[in-house]
């Protein structure tokens, strides 16, 4: 059996890129991630080199002056970091509003909210500070009415965004998209939320990657860890062809967990397929049909959301959730349901070619809500993951956390520096029968799919 588990090897392809619009147009970053040979040591090493081992290798060499290493299995950016749609936005719960009131308390909710926005900024802050290309596109999110009962639910959702989260959020009818954004045949209105933007996913994990360098991290791709082990106080962690001594370790590994080299995070992340196509570009006519007028990043308002942005090229890219074991058969049905979608709310596109197709591991957790911490058996022992598709500025803030939390505590790791909300604080139950947690995906599909059709 694959040591992965839950999906097929194709999953887990590590010296593969997947084939995305955003590999094939490349990157300016020059980074290139030697892979780990020979004994070396660290004071952190950081398990996977995406938003999160990245974000939080840069903040601890250039805020704390720590010796940290980055080991990443694929190339930097391998995982759902190069290869997701983009957007700069909020999301990463899966659980509504008032059930947040309910488990977590109304102040620690509001303070994850503000906590949201905050990261959306500090995406942008980071590309400032450091240079880094991050080609955004937008300013806002729309989030779009599938159906007039589904308007009724957002005016509500507007209000309880507005009022008791205190967002910048607001409700758009159905003919103010039609004349600002654009149409489709699933079109009843909007709500949109600011500050929020598309960027390019590749080039940000990449130009992190390059500024954490540059700050004196030492990152290593193409360094899949196969064996984690103890000795004394020292963790080990063996690769092909080196072994790294650490002091730490941060795992930043999200959907992508290597679940059996770690028994304290076995069962308990619910990596999910997402999955997405995009267009050669389109004309002006085939724009105009649908009064196309907007580069901000769109998602639709079922529980089985697609999400959906114009390219600054003018291609369209569409995606949604894939139920597949992530096999290549597996994989065509998923492209070819989201493709059959785009039909759907766009039929005058239905004989447009599609040039790119991709897909990833997100990661759902039981709580269904991401999960930051220190691990209580062993305080040396960091972890951030469960973004529920949501890690462009979730996983980027976590980092930061991280980073904060470790470099403050210094050599002391029962001090815990940093304040998190309740709702992204520890580890999330496991999974009963965790081994079959691609089947219960499947039957919470099936369900979600039945509740948005009856909506
Ligand atoms: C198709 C798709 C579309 C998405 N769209 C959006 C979006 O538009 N907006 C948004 O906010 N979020 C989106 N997401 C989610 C977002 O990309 C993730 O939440 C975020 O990238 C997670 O970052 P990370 O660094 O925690 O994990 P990842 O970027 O997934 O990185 C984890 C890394 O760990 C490495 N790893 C695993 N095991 C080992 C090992 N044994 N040794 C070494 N390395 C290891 C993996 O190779 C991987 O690169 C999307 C995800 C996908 C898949």
């Amino acid at each position: 059996m694959h040591p992965y588990g839950l999906f097929s090897p194709e999953m887990y392809k590590f010296d593969t890129p997947q084939p995305s619009y955003w590999e094939a147009m490349g990157t300016s970053a020059s980074i290139t991630g030697a892979s780990l040979r020979g004994d070396e040591s660290c004071d952190v090493a950081i398990i996977g080199g995406g938003y999160t081992g990245l974000t939080a290798a840069l903040h601890l060499a250039r805020d704390y002056d720590v010796d940290v290493r980055v080991l990443e299995a694929g190339h930097l950016g391998w995982g759902a970091s190069g290869r997701n749609a983009g957007f700069c936005c909020i999301g990463g719960t899966g659980l509504d509003v008032q059930t947040q009131i309910k488990r977590y308390g109304l102040e620690d909710t509001q303070s994850w909210y503000r906590i949201q926005m905050d990261a959306v900024n500090l995406v942008k802050q980071l590309g400032d500070e450091e240079a880094i290309d991050l080609q955004i596109q937008g300013d806002c999110e729309l989030e779009v009415a599938y159906s007039a009962n589904s308007f009724n639910e957002l005016k509500d959702e507007v209000l309880v965004q507005r009022d008791v989260l205190g967002l910048d959020s607001k409700l758009l009818s159905a003919e103010e998209v039609r004349e600002r954004f654009f149409d489709s045949t699933e079109q009843y209105g909007a709500a949109q939320i600011r500050p929020t933007f598309a960027l390019n996913p590749l080039s940000y994990v990449q130009g992190l990657a390059e500024s954490a360098e540059r700050h004196g991290a030492k990152l290593h791709g193409h360094s899949e860890i196969v064996e984690w082990r103890k000795e004394g106080s020292e963790h080990i962690l063996v690769t092909a062809k080196g072994r790294l001594r650490a002091k730490r370790v941060i795992i930043a590994t999200n959907g992508f967990a290597p679940e059996h080299l770690y028994k304290e995070l076995a069962g308990r992340p619910l990596p999910v397929i997402s999955a997405m196509i995009v267009t050669r570009p389109l004309t002006a006519a085939e724009l105009n049909e649908y009064n196309w007028k907007s580069k901000d990043p769109m998602i639709s308002s079922r529980i089985l959301l697609n999400y959906f942005r114009l390219l600054p090229d003018n291609r369209f890219l569409f995606g949604g959730r894939g139920h597949s074991k992530g096999d290549a058969a597996g994989a065509m049905k998923t492209y070819g349901q989201i493709r059959e979608k785009l039909n759907k709310l766009w039929p005058a596109w239905k004989d447009v070619d599609i040039d790119y197709r991709w897909h990833g591991l997100i990661c759902y957790t039981r709580d269904r809500r991401p999960a930051i911490g220190q691990v209580d058996g062993d305080r040396s022992v960091f972890y951030g993951f469960g973004f529920h598709g949501n890690g462009v500025n979730t996983a980027t803030w976590t980092g930061k956390q991280l980073a904060d939390w470790v470099g403050m505590a210094s050599s002391n790791d029962d001090h815990v520096p940093i304040k998190l909300p309740a709702v992204v604080k520890g580890l999330p139950g496991r999974f009963p029968l965790a081994g079959l947690r691609r089947r219960y995906l499947q039957g919470a599909l099936t369900w979600y799919r039945l509740m948005d059709w009856l909506h």
